[in-house]
């Protein structure tokens, strides 16, 4: 219910922050994170996913609320075989995020009291002690901790990682000519075959519990089994007794993954392979795939991001895919939209240089 105003009231926001016209609120945004001191607060230009006042990102000076996320999430999933991690409220697909809190009696009192812990996001389909397991094998400030450095970090991820702009035709910041349209609409099609959400589990385990299909929230972590499935560990054939021995190895590190650790499977990636949740990174980019979305391409693990990058070219500009042919190279390797390759100041387009003092190549 208000979960949908608030939809409502993002969604403006969003169109505030990539519409042509802008019209900024005396208040500025949220101050910048990297690099405190400079930034007056955030002032969006018209097509750079970026600060006027400072020129860092959108994600540097803190992304916007929780709601955001799931909605970007929602559509994200949408129309993908992981639809079933989203719920439709109002007309809008929103993810069914896991949040998880736990609660651990404080016993140093007289009166115990309780020690609440949110977790911002959990895999899903876990019991609360195999979920803690996991949180347990991420680094330290990764781990999604509401309110602590590790919530920021999955928030800026989610917006580095998984841009609206990437799957959303309509949140590019213009309209996009047909022929570029259509281009654009054969690529999400490639995105949303390509994208997937890892399972947590024990290795030996990856595919033995298929995708939840059931309706109404399981309420006590007992709907979703995690008990061993023996039938697959012991007798595949009925001659084999190796199983019990067999060793698993992690597909990011090649170490030792123990029977009793939690691991991740990729589908896309197979289940002969599985991962230790700190190994679950973009082959690229070195990050955590936050919320386990990954994407598998050639043999690699990816973000959305990168996995997007290695179909279409991103413009260091505006940070949109590219779906037109004449785009503007650089010698650094960089592309921009024939428009997008000009200055920061004074706007011009730099196939002639302008008289800026001590312009650069164009800024990101
Ligand atoms: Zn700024
Ligand atoms: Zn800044
Ligand atoms: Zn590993
Ligand atoms: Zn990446
Ligand atoms: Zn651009
Ligand atoms: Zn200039």
């Amino acid at each position: 219910m208000d979960l949908c105003s608030g939809i409502q009231k993002m969604r403006v926001g969003q169109q505030n922050l990539q519409g042509a016209v802008l019209e900024v609120p005396e208040g500025r945004g949220p101050l910048c994170q990297s690099c405190k001191g400079i930034c007056s607060g955030f002032l969006p230009h018209s097509w750079r996913k970026a600060c006027t006042v400072c020129g860092c990102s959108v994600e540097d000076h803190g992304p916007g609320s929780d709601l955001d996320d799931d909605y970007n999430m929602g559509r994200l999933l949408a129309d993908s075989k992981y639809a079933y991690l989203t719920a439709k409220v109002k007309g809008f697909r929103v993810y069914k995020r896991n949040r998880m809190v736990v609660t651990n009696p404080v016993v140093s009192r007289k009166d115990p009291t309780f020690d609440t812990i949110t977790y911002d996001w959990a895999p899903p389909g876990l019991t609360q002690k195999l979920a803690m397991l996991y949180m347990k094998l991420l680094p330290k400030e990764k781990r999604p901790i509401a309110g602590t450095e590790g919530a920021g970090y999955r928030r800026r991820q989610l917006m580095r990682q998984l841009p609206v702009y990437d799957h959303d035709p309509s949140k590019c910041h213009r309209l996009l000519p047909e022929d570029q349209l259509q281009a654009m609409q054969a690529f999400v099609r490639l995105y949303k075959e390509a994208v997937g959400v890892g399972e947590v589990t024990l290795p030996a385990m990856g595919g033995a519990h298929p995708p939840p299909v059931v309706k109404g929230e399981p309420k006590n972590g007992k709907s979703l089994p995690v008990q061993p499935d023996l039938t697959a560990l012991t007798n595949t054939n009925g001659t084999e007794d190796c199983c019990q021995t067999r060793e698993y190895h992690c597909s990011g590190c090649g170490q030792l993954a123990p029977q009793d650790s939690p691991v991740v499977y990729a589908e896309q990636a197979g289940y002969a392979r599985l991962w230790h949740p700190a190994c679950f990174v973009c082959g690229e980019c070195g990050e955590a795939l936050v919320d386990l979305v990954y994407f598998w391409r050639e043999g690699r693990l990816l973000c959305g991001r990168h996995f997007s990058q290695g179909i279409r070219p991103r413009c260091s500009g505006c940070d949109e895919l590219i779906f037109c042919e004449d785009f503007q190279k650089g010698a650094d390797g960089r592309v921009w939209h024939p428009d997008h390759y000009c200055c920061w100041q004074c706007s011009q387009i730099l196939t002639v240089a302008c008289s800026c003092p001590q312009t650069p190549a164009p800024c990101p």
